[in-house]
């Protein structure tokens, strides 16, 4: 367990991350083979802000290696993502990367299956937003001031003089429309929009990819969707809905459990609730919780007691112990704030 200070990224105040950036960018500078990784079930920004850096460094003639841990599956959602296909799986990933980047990824268990690669890495350059980033590399640019982790490598390949091309904008935009929840949340900044138009003058296809990020499900997956918010759980009390998916929900519907990301989404539009709570069963009967906030809660500290971690707004870990419990320990949490 960690002590004492409880956001080890607060010290990193703006010059500690243009330092950090300047390293991070003679590490890479410097080898002519990178390695990249981002967390486990990758998200927009963690695929985006991976493989913006990965056309870029290619392009540039650099030898890139982009991963993620297993399950080395990409949710249907990111379908319109340049560079899925250039995408090694973690098998492939060089055991002993001279210099390795990871996106995204706010603790080394979050590498899972590249954890050890991690461990091995001549140099470890973290880039990640995350306050409750444990700060695990030999290089940490960690600033929670930035919408997205796309908005760090954005700035990266500026220190490396690597331009934009239209794969690279596509892939940061992707990133900042997923993590700023289509510009609504607070992270939302004038940076935010001006890195945003900067991208679109690269022939982004701005419909195509929120359809297909956003909109775009399968009937079956909104038929799911109509039976965990029917079944949903409001407890005026401590402001807090939630809801739960289960492995024999998505047996019976022929929904994957990727194709469920979104729903905490919805049903956080509800106006009696301030936290919202969506727990899904995987396979191996461990429960990913999705927790989120208007803000008035943090709810990373919730998650950070239970060996997860996220943002003020958006939060998440891992439970072994079944819906019900780990519910009821998320209501205690709530009602003891
Ligand atoms: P999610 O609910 O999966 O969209 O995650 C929301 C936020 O919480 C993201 O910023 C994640 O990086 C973070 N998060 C989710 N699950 C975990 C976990 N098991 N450990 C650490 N952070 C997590
Ligand atoms: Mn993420
Ligand atoms: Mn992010």
């Amino acid at each position: 367990m960690r002590s004492g200070r409880e956001d080890p990224a607060d010290a990193m105040d703006a010059p500690a991350v243009e330092a950090a950036l300047t390293r991070a960018a003679h590490a890479i500078a410097g080898s002519s083979s990178v390695a990249l990784a981002c967390h486990v079930n990758p998200d927009g920004d963690a695929l985006g802000s991976m493989l913006a850096l990965h056309h870029a460094l290619l392009r540039a003639g650099w030898e890139s290696v982009a991963s993620f841990p297993t399950p080395f599956e990409v949710a249907t959602h990111y379908r319109e993502l340049p560079g899925l296909d250039l995408l090694a799986p973690p098998s492939a990933f060089p055991a002993e990367p001279d210099v390795m980047v990871t996106f995204d990824c706010g603790a080394l268990g979050r590498l899972g299956d590249l954890e050890p690669a991690a461990k091995a890495a001549g140099e470890l350059v973290v880039l990640d937003h995350h306050v409750s980033n444990t700060r695990f590399g030999t290089i940490n640019v960690i600033d929670p001031s930035s919408a997205a982790t796309g908005v760090l490598v954005r700035r990266l390949m500026e220190r490396l003089a690597l331009p934009l091309d239209r794969d690279s904008a596509v892939c940061l935009y992707a990133a900042l429309v997923c993590d700023t929840g289509r510009f609504q949340y607070e992270t939302t900044t004038a940076e935010v929009f001006d890195l945003a138009s900067e991208l679109v003058t690269f022939d982004v296809p701005v419909p195509r990819l929120s359809r297909a990020l956003f909109e775009e499900h399968r009937f079956a997956y909104l038929q799911l969707l109509g039976e965990a918010l029917t079944r949903a759980v409001l407890v005026p009390d401590l402001r807090f809905v939630w809801t739960a998916i289960r492995q024999s929900d998505l047996h019976r519907f022929g929904v994957s459990i990727d194709e469920v990301e979104g729903l905490v989404d919805v049903l956080r539009r509800t106006a009696e609730a301030e936290v919202t709570c969506v727990l899904k069963e995987e396979a191996d009967g461990s429960i990913r919780v999705s927790l989120r906030s208007l803000g008035a809660v943090d709810v990373r500290r919730i998650a950070q007691v239970e060996g997860g971690g996220g943002h003020r707004f958006a939060a998440g870990f891992t439970s072994l112990d079944g819906v019900e419990a780990t519910v009821a320990r998320v209501q205690a949490a709530l009602g003891a704030l």
